[in-house]
């Protein structure tokens, strides 16, 4: 890892070393930019390595498994004895997974030379223009220098750096008056709990509330949902959202939609959550333990950027095509801008758009309507571009097509018939406008709508695009056959 040096005026430092910020600093000193990266953990990788993406999809590879295994007689597999969960040796594999990719960012800090301080990043205010005091090579078109100070343990120094790319991610939000602990849990807690609880209550059925209840209720937990909104995963495909109640509903977790929760307190030996139903009649479900998965809020408080020209709405940080703030030199990236999904893929891709523009070459801006979204419950959920509902808002004369996975070959092989696709297209010019997918792989599947929405493809095109046999991908096939009326297998 290459020492920071107090003299040093690098050409960017990125504060927060998460999928956004590390991603940058990388694709920085590809360019041959002087990077240096500033994180207030003591272990690079952010929320998505250490408390989100990798550690709930270890979880979910698990809870697979044990499912599996648990049907293994209809396999052909017999003779396994009574299954048991050693959970002690589920966490250590969750945990061991984390270590290797923090060594692995470890190894690509050094690898490319970027500068690694550790402490809390502020910004200090714009940057200072030292026409005489301060030689100013480096990066193209940028020639003020900006001062970061950053603390540790209480000591002080600073970062001086062209530009800055701020990357310090988001956090857990709670529910007025609640404090995560033992049995009021955020998406830390209950990654670390020492056995999964005999009932759970899952406050919002977003993304991350929808993977802790399908983890948990295929290691046998009680689980209960509650949602404000009158459905699951509320910003998906209305069709989507029903499939995925009726699907969890069949493996037993308890859904409540229209849900306004009242009160969280604790009892003797768990919680009690007080809530108004959809009917606006009062209920109560007791359980050992609630989840909190209500949205995250973005860390831009006690960072500085009062002391900028830097504009936020609601808290989150406004930017522009090239992820700059509105203060010269001085960009935002990850699951603190304002307008993009909080998701670590659209971190990463806006950081290498930050760090192009900062380098002077070519960048593509990030496009709200290409970003896939996956939900990597039981069934799983992938889905980019419009749904149908808002291709309809948006004016588009709108043709549909849906294709059930009970007619996919490959389904019926790794027995997994339940979700469909839906295909939402410009019925003038056929152009594909949105794919939602929900069943087996719908988030590896969802990749090649994305790249056919990017190259504008249509659905005459796509009908013609041979997919191969058998597959889960031959359900886009007929997902794009059924707009006209014409999938083969179904
Ligand atoms: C349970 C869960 C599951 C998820 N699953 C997925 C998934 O499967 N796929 C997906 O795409 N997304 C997923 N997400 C979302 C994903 O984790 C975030 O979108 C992603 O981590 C955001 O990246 P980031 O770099 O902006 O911020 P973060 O990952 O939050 O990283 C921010 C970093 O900045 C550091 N930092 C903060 N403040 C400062 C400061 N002042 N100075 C220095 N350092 C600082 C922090 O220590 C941290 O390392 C999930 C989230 C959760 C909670």
């Amino acid at each position: 890892m290459a020492e920071s040096n107090a003299e040093t005026i690098y050409d960017v430092v990125v504060i927060g070393g998460g999928p956004a910020g590390y991603t940058a600093a990388i694709r920085g000193a590809e360019y041959g930019l002087k990077v240096a990266l500033i994180d207030a953990s003591p272990r690079l990788g952010g929320t998505c390595l250490h408390v989100g993406c990798i550690p709930t999809k270890a979880l979910l590879f698990n809870a697979e498994i044990w499912e599996h295994v648990q049907d293994g007689a209809e396999f052909g597999i017999t003779g396994i004895g009574t299954p048991a969960l050693d959970w002690a040796a589920v966490l250590k594999r969750k945990n061991d997974i984390i270590t290797k990719h923090v060594k692995g960012l470890e190894f690509l800090m050094r690898k490319h030379k970027i500068a690694v301080v550790a402490g809390f990043g502020r910004l200090t205010g714009p940057a200072h223009h030292p026409s005489d005091e301060v030689p100013s090579p480096g990066a193209p078109g940028q020639d003020g220098v900006h001062t970061v100070d950053v603390e540790k343990d209480g000591a002080k120094s600073q970062v001086k750096a062209k530009n800055v790319i701020v990357a310090t991610g988001s956090a857990a939000k709670l529910l007025p008056g609640l404090k995560a602990d033992d049995r009021i849990l955020t998406n830390i807690e209950i990654l670390e709990m020492s056995a999964p609880p005999k009932s759970l209550v899952v406050i919002g059925a977003g993304a991350v509330g929808v993977e802790f209840a399908s983890i948990f209720r295929s290691f046998g937990t009680e689980v209960t949902i509650l949602e404000f909104l009158p459905r699951l995963v509320p910003v998906e495909d209305e069709e989507i959202s029903k499939e995925l109640a009726r699907v969890f509903r069949k493996r037993g977790i308890e859904t409540n939609v229209g849900a306004k929760v009242e009160k969280v307190e604790k009892t003797a030996d768990g919680v009690r959550v007080s809530y108004t139903d959809a009917n606006g009649k009062p209920q109560v479900k007791e359980a050992e333990k609630v989840l909190v998965a209500v949205g995250r809020a973005g860390l831009t408080s006690d960072i500085g950027i009062e002391k900028t020209k830097v504009e936020l709405d609601r808290g989150l940080v406004k930017v522009g095509e090239a992820q700059e703030t509105a203060e010269p030199g001085i960009y935002a990236i990850g699951d603190i801008v304002a307008g993009l999904p909080q998701l670590a893929h659209v971190g990463a891709m806006s950081g290498l758009v930050a760090m192009a523009k900062i380098a002077g070459k070519h960048y593509r801006p990030v496009r709200r309507d290409r970003i896939p979204s996956c939900t990597y419950c039981e069934p799983q959920i992938g889905s980019a571009g419009l749904t149908e509902a808002q291709a309809k808002e948006e004016g588009h004369e709108v043709k549909v097509g849906k294709f059930p996975f009970a007619g996919n070959s490959k389904a019926t092989i790794v027995g997994s018939h339940d979700g469909f696709v839906k295909v939402v297209a410009d019925a003038k010019y056929g152009e594909i406008l949105g794919v939602h997918i929900i069943g087996p792989q719908a988030t590896e599947l969802i990749a090649e709508a994305v790249a056919v929405m990017e190259l504008e493809g249509t659905v005459d095109e796509l009908m013609f695009t041979i997919h191969a046999h058998p597959t889960l991908t031959e359900a886009l096939l007929d997902g794009y056959g059924a707009v006209e009326g014409m999938a083969i297998n179904a």
